[in-house]
C-alpha cells in the first residue's frame, strides 16, 4: 500500500479528490486524492461529517489493498472532482441557513475572544463613567491598570481614590465643620495634598528627587502611575494623615 503524497509539477492551484482518475485506475488499485482546503467552510456540521465518511471510505478502501496517493491538480479545467469540490465549495459559501458551530474552536482562542471584548467594554464604561473622577485622573487605561501588580495600601487607595481621612471627603459627609486643610491654605483635596500642601513639603521634596532621576516636572497624576510608581507609592506611604486631620483647628 502507497500513501506518499505527490505533488504534480507546476500544479499550484485546485486540491481536489481527482475523480476520474479514480475510476481510470481501479483496475491497478490506485486512487489520486489530497486534503480538501480550497474553502468549504470548516464551520459546518454537514461538512465535518463529509471529513469522516471520507476517511472511512478510505480506510475501508486501504483495506482492500487499494494504493492511494495525494496530489495537486489544475484547477478549472474540467476535473470532475474538482469541479465538484468547486460546486459544493460555493454552495456552502452562499447558503444562509447552514448552522454554525463552534466546537471546532480552541478554548483558549474563546476564552481570548471573550477577554478582550470584556476589556474594551470595561474601558468604555470606564471613558464613560462620571463615577471615579480622581482614579481616573491617575489610571486612564484599562489594559495597563490590569497589568500592574499592586500592593494596595491604606494611604495608597486614599490618594488614588480621594475617599477617607481628608477633610474635603470627611466634610461632605459633615463629619468635620470645615474642608479647610490645617495649611490654611486651601480645602484640603487630593490635589492639594500631592502638588501644594506645605505640611507634606519635606515628603513632597523626596518625590520631586525621585522623578528627577528619570523625568521631568511639573508632573501629572497619570504620570506619576505610569514613570514614577515607586515614587509616588512612597509618598503616599510617608503622609501621616492622622496627624493632618489632628492638626485641624476647626476640625473636632
Ligand atoms: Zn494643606
Amino acid at each position: 500500500m502507497n500513501q506518499q503524497p505527490s505533488r504534480t509539477a507546476g500544479d499550484t492551484k485546485g486540491p481536489t479528490i481527482h475523480g476520474e482518475h479514480t475510476y481510470r485506475s481501479q483496475g491497478g488499485h490506485s486512487i489520486h486524492g489530497q486534503p480538501n482546503h480550497t474553502g468549504l467552510p470548516q464551520k459546518q456540521r454537514h461538512i465535518r461529517n463529509s471529513r469522516r465518511k471520507i476517511r472511512q471510505q478510505l480506510t475501508q478502501m486501504k483495506k482492500m489493498q487499494w494504493h492511494i496517493q495525494f496530489s495537486w491538480v489544475k484547477a478549472h479545467v474540467g476535473i470532475l472532482g474538482n469541479e465538484t469540490a468547486d460546486t459544493l465549495a460555493k454552495e456552502a459559501a452562499t447558503s444562509t441557513d447552514t448552522p454554525e458551530f463552534y466546537d471546532e474552536v480552541p478554548i483558549s482562542v474563546v476564552k481570548s475572544e471573550i477577554e478582550v471584548a470584556s476589556v474594551k467594554k470595561l474601558q468604555r464604561e470606564w471613558d464613560q463613567s462620571t463615577k471615579g473622577q480622581i482614579t481616573k485622573q491617575y489610571f486612564q487605561d484599562i489594559v495597563a491598570r490590569l497589568n500592574m501588580e499592586l500592593n494596595l495600601t491604606h494611604n495608597f487607595t486614599l490618594m488614588v481614590t480621594g475617599h477617607g481621612n481628608i477633610h474635603s471627603y470627611l466634610h461632605r459627609f459633615r463629619i468635620r465643620g470645615t474642608p479647610t486643610c490645617p495649611c490654611g491654605i486651601q480645602d484640603q483635596r487630593i490635589d492639594h495634598l500631592l502638588f501644594e500642601c506645605e505640611l507634606l513639603r519635606k515628603e513632597r521634596n523626596i518625590l520631586k528627587t525621585n522623578i528627577l532621576k528619570t523625568g521631568v516636572l511639573p508632573i501629572n497624576k497619570s504620570e506619576l502611575i505610569r514613570k514614577h510608581f515607586k515614587g509616588f507609592f512612597k509618598f503616599t506611604n510617608d503622609i501621616s494623615f492622622d496627624k493632618l486631620t489632628n492638626s485641624d483647628p476647626n476640625g473636632d
